[in-house]
């Protein structure tokens, strides 16, 4: 079923950016992140295509990573693939760049098996029987919005990395590319030198071409190879210089996170902690209105993420700092990403740091079953989506939803 997730989630994920379709195999998050994200994109006439074309097979059962807590189950799916981005400015394209990469997904599910989305709940506003499936976007009947668990199983997290493995195929034209101009050289050299060498009295082209190419087809062969071995090393060192980078700079991440949560429940994971952390940056970057946000109490951002039409997260996020201070647990965290920027109808892309500080209570209740709460506002009486928005639009009023989970306290991106 997971498996099936997996490939259901890439094939909306394109559609969900490129037109803005229903991303219904991706968590709320994700949703929203994409919706703002559009919404960015919109603004600035212009239009994002991921095309995502399967190289490798789906990893499966066995070499899937896998962790559970007590409340959930995730797995950790990847398969190699060609991305190609499109960036086009009202309709036209203005920049495209391809590369192989293994897309990574994390499936998320319920253990106690809950799952509820073909129940029906009674709208304690309007009465109306409706699907929990359909509550998420509110009741269709009379607009009450609720906060509710999300409805498993559902990918949580996704994001790319480079791939420098080749398919067979891949490799055999990638090495006969190298050689084969090597040894049209070398065939005009050895041809050139036997017909003009001083013991050819016939200077025939035929008797001269013939030891020629097999000289240029021998020497061509071994200098080309060797030639290509040589590039793809550097290009194998290159890219380990930047894996160990990431690597050392996220070590030992996990393991502080699990030594200071592990207190308050074993609940808690890194691995749901880092997809948290990249989707509110995500949200927070292509919001309009971040102050607005509901997980965000930091100062004003003054648009200063404007000019980002794209991010990818890098897999990498470092946890410089995790302590517990009058009943809040604080995080300091680095996420790698590459960023793209748009500039005068250019697009540039950046490796860069996105540093947050977040927070968290420690007395938050663990709810194990699923739960839905109509969202009222207090001043008003009027019911809007608060887990997106914090300020009412009927009153103006600030609505704070109790037991929020990490918040974000400030926001920089480290050049
Ligand atoms: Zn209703
Ligand atoms: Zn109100």
């Amino acid at each position: 079923m997971s498996e099936n997730l997996y490939e259901k989630f890439a094939a909306e994920l394109e559609d969900g950016i490129e037109m803005g379709a229903k991303i219904s195999s991706g968590d709320q998050d994700i949703k929203y992140g994409i919706e703002l994200w559009r919404n960015r994109l919109n603004k600035k006439n212009l239009g994002v295509a991921y095309d995502i074309v399967p190289r490798g097979l789906l990893s499966d059962s066995t070499n899937s990573r896998e962790w559970k807590d007590e409340h959930y189950s995730n797995k950790m799916y990847h398969r190699s693939c060609r991305l190609n981005k499109s960036v086009y400015y009202e309709g036209k394209k203005i920049y495209s760049d391809g590369d192989n990469k293994i897309m990574y997904q994390t499936v998320t599910d319920v253990l106690n098996d809950v799952h509820v989305d073909e129940d029906y709940y009674c709208c304690p506003n309007c009465g109306a029987n409706v699907k929990i499936a359909e509550l998420v976007e509110g009741c269709p009947y009379c607009g009450t919005f609720f906060k509710m668990d999300e409805l498993y199983p559902k990918v949580s997290n996704y994001y790319f990395i480079s791939d420098i493995g080749e398919t067979g195929d891949e490799l055999k034209s990638e090495i006969w590319k190298t050689i084969w101009p090597m040894v049209a050289i070398f065939s005009v050299v050895f041809t050139t030198v036997f017909r003009f060498r001083n013991n050819n009295p016939s200077n025939s082209l035929l008797l001269s071409a013939i030891p020629g190419i097999f000289g240029g087809l021998f020497f061509g062969c071994i200098l080309g190879y060797v030639l290509w071995v040589y590039k793809k090393l550097g290009k194998l060192f290159k890219e380990a210089g930047k894996s160990i980078v990431l690597l050392t700079n996220t070590a030992g991440s996990n393991k502080k996170f699990e030594n200071c949560m592990k207190k308050y429940s074993p609940e808690f994971s890194f691995e749901y902690f880092q997809s948290k952390v990249v989707s509110m940056i995500r949200v927070i970057v292509f919001s309009d209105n971040p102050e607005d946000l509901p997980f965000y109490t930091g100062d004003g951002i003054n648009g200063c993420f404007d000019d980002i039409i794209d991010m990818d997260f890098r897999g990498a996020l470092a946890l410089r700092s995790i302590k517990e201070e009058n009943g809040k647990i604080c995080a300091y965290a680095d996420a790698y990403m590459i960023n793209a920027y748009v500039k005068n109808g250019k697009i540039k892309r950046k490796e860069e740091k996105i540093n947050v500080v977040l927070e968290r209570k420690t007395d938050i209740p663990i709810d194990y079953g699923f739960s839905i709460k109509k969202i009222q506002c207090p001043g008003c009486a009027g019911s809007f989506d608060a887990t997106k928005n914090r300020i009412c639009p009927y009153c103006n009023n600030s609505y704070d939803i109790e037991d929020m989970d990490w918040i974000v306290k400030s926001i920089k991106v480290i050049k």
